[in-house]
């Protein structure tokens, strides 16, 4: 067990419980399945192998004698480019896809044909419309909506080539005109995917340079069409965050209420289960339970914690063994992420497993087609299915483990919420707290950690390594994704972790900040701001602080990590990240070593156009050794304290 888990410092005692449960019930879970895939194919792991078209598959042999090109004559740099860029492709897709669906959605509002949702936020409303050109004075909120919307959908389908409006409106007037340089203006995301996806199609572009920088502009679309789109207008309908405190962990796991978990990403359907699990308390109680207990799992545990302060269940590597507690009634999923061993598993334990997207289903899935126009009957429909579930759970005496592992974190902490906290100590300037505190060397810098949990890398504790290496160093940490889910169970994320983990500067300057904003405890040294599509919060904030200093981005003592990253989505916010010219730390290693190409512009040509650079280590102090060395030398150039 030991071996298999792995107790090291930091390990879930609940997820070592419940291995040996679904060990001891023969229930095969992803690790499982990884430990079977080893050795993993080198020739995949180095980028190398090209499957365009059928006259491959082509591998190329990074050893003397084998083949140097495929068939039709692409060499390695060519080949790992495009699939690089295809993996950013799938990556910016599904985040364009959620955005999609909330600016469809804004109109819809709008135009009042979703009568379950409402424009919740107004001032952020009035703030993306100003910055969009739509006019807002005088105007009733909904004109105001409808007009914001069309510019998004506009977006989607313009055809004249001018730049996206979310690009022009939200960015400063500095990055814009380094983009536009550059090349890396785009106009409209669907036209960049198929072109992206036109280029690397077998007997198209062989250039790896012009491949890579189409991998730059995936990640602009990734950006402006999917992360910002998104979270501009999931604020707007469902509340900007402010600050609060939820519980996280398996312990948010009751025997005795129905449980719902909701996996996946959009909060279109789960926030309607988070608002009808209140109102359909005496239904469960009429079946035994106490109440309807919402969990979000995955990104979407980010969205339900950060808008509505729902219980934190756990991330994307612990969904199966939410499920082997046997104490989930329904796992209610929308899209990305949903790994399909998920409803077999729930088979085992009666969970009712139910799908709501019409392009994520499963053979053994309930299935149910939400829509926005009938959203308030269909969650009804599917809350109902889990009391149903509850009822028979308790009448079938399934015996339920659901581990202690419990924690607390303070989340919510979005652009507006910060600026309101900092707001505190200085009303006309607070940004300045921050500002003079990095001046000074007390934050020696920032690094956003973001991204998934890999199995791979999961034993060696890689996120909570990293980070509290990062901490020590008075480097302050920033969150989004399921990386959050790793450090609110390690116990990062409250005042307590200052004193911990923090050094002693930074630890001074946020028990100071605390203080000042009344909050009686230091901030925590993590800061939690939402899920992936939250990393656009991320960009807003260094944005702000550039803006403030009168500098571009990539001159911040700042860089981005994506410790244990697996999906696509993860390669898609990275390269938005290289093209705003940010150290982007990655492992495991991108599939990109079988290219010298690549490794020289990722790692030294990069660097000398915008500032953007890649760093892949495995180790996780030495991730943070190189993370503080870039941040030391952006100090440096700055004329900063401390380098
Ligand atoms: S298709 Fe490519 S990555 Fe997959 S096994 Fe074959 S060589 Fe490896
Ligand atoms: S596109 Fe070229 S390298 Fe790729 S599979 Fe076809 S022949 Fe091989």
């Amino acid at each position: 067990m030991a071996e298999k888990t792995g107790r090291t410092d930091y390990a879930n005692p609940g997820d070592i419980e419940l291995v040996g449960k679904a060990e001891k019930e023969n229930i095969p879970l992803g690790t499982d399945r990884l430990k079977k895939m080893m050795p993993q194919c080198g020739f995949g792991e180095l980028g190398t192998c090209c499957v365009q078209c059928y006259l491959g598959p082509c591998r190329i042999d990074p050893f003397e004698g084998g083949p140097k090109l495929g068939v039709c004559g692409a060499n390695a740099d060519v080949i790992v480019a495009r699939n690089f860029l295809r993996a950013a492709v799938g990556g910016a897709s599904s985040h364009a896809g959620h955005a999609r669906e909330l600016a469809i959605l804004l109109l819809e509002v709008a135009e009042g044909k979703a009568p379950g949702y409402l424009i919740r936020d107004e001032a952020k409303l009035l703030s993306v419309a100003a910055r969009l050109g739509v006019a807002v004075d005088g105007r009733p909120p909904e004109a105001i909506a409808a007009d914001l919307a069309r510019k998004a959908i506009e977006d989607f389908g313009r055809q004249d080539g001018k730049p996206m409006n979310w690009i022009r409106g939200r960015t400063s007037k500095k990055e814009y005109e380094k983009w536009e340089k550059l090349g890396l203006i785009v106009s409209n995301p669907h036209n960049e995917i198929e072109v992206a996806m036109h280029r690397t199609s077998m007997g198209n572009d062989a250039d790896p340079l012009n491949l890579w920088i189409a991998t730059l502009r995936m990640g602009m679309v990734d950006n402006f069409a999917g992360l910002m789109l998104a979270t501009d207008i999931s604020d707007i309908i469902f509340g900007t965050p402010s600050p609060k405190v939820v519980s996280a962990n398996y312990a948010v796991i009751k025997d005795g209420s129905v449980n719902i978990a909701c996996h996946g990403h959009n909060p279109i359907m789960a926030s309607k289960l988070v608002e009808w699990a209140d109102k359909l308390e005496s239904e469960a109680k009429a079946a035994g339970a106490d109440r309807i207990n919402v969990a979000g799992v995955c990104c979407i545990g980010n969205e339900l914690a950060v808008r509505f302060g729902a219980s934190y269940a756990g991330h994307l590597a612990q969904a199966e063994l939410f499920l082997t507690t046997g104490a989930i009634d329904a796992m209610v999923v929308d899209m990305q992420c949903i790994w399909p061993s998920l409803a077999t598993i729930a088979k085992c334990y009666k969970t009712r497993f139910i799908t709501t997207a019409p392009f994520v289903r499963n053979p053994d899935a309930i299935h149910v087609d939400f829509r926005t126009e009938t959203a308030d009957a269909q969650a009804q429909e599917i809350l109902r299915h889990g009391i149903a579930a509850f009822h028979d759970r308790k009448a079938g005496g399934i015996e339920t483990c659901i581990p202690k592992a419990s924690s607390k974190m303070l989340t919510g902490i979005s652009v507006e919420a910060l600026v309101s906290v900092l707001s505190a100590v200085d009303a006309d300037d607070p940004l300045a707290p921050v500002v003079n505190a990095v001046a000074s060397g007390d934050i020696l810098g920032a690094v956003g950690v973001v991204g998934c949990p890999n199995p791979k890398l999961r034993q060696s504790q890689m996120t909570e390594r990293m980070v509290a290496e990062l901490l020590r160093n008075d480097v302050l940490v920033v969150t989004t994704g399921c990386a959050n889910h790793i450090l609110a169970q390690a116990g990062f994320i409250t005042s307590e972790a200052t004193e911990k983990y923090a050094g002693k500067r930074l630890g001074g300057v946020l028990a100071a900040l605390g203080k000042a904003a009344g909050l009686g405890a230091p901030l925590p040294p993590v800061l939690h701001m939402g899920s992936c599509v939250d990393n656009s919060r991320i960009y807003d904030l260094l944005a702000a602080l550039a803006g403030r200093l009168d500098i571009e981005i990539s001159q911040l003592p700042v860089a981005g990590s994506a410790p244990e990253f697996i999906t696509e989505k993860a390669i898609s916010i990275g390269s938005f990240f290289l093209a705003a010219g940010i150290l982007v730390h990655m492992a495991p290693p991108p599939r990109v070593f079988g290219s010298p190409f690549a490794v020289e512009l990722l790692t030294s040509k990069l660097p000398g156009i915008n500032g953007g650079k890649a760093l892949v280590e495995t180790n996780p102090e030495k991730a943070a050794a190189g993370i503080i060395a870039h941040i030391r030398a952006k100090r440096q150039s700055l004329g900063l304290a401390r380098v």
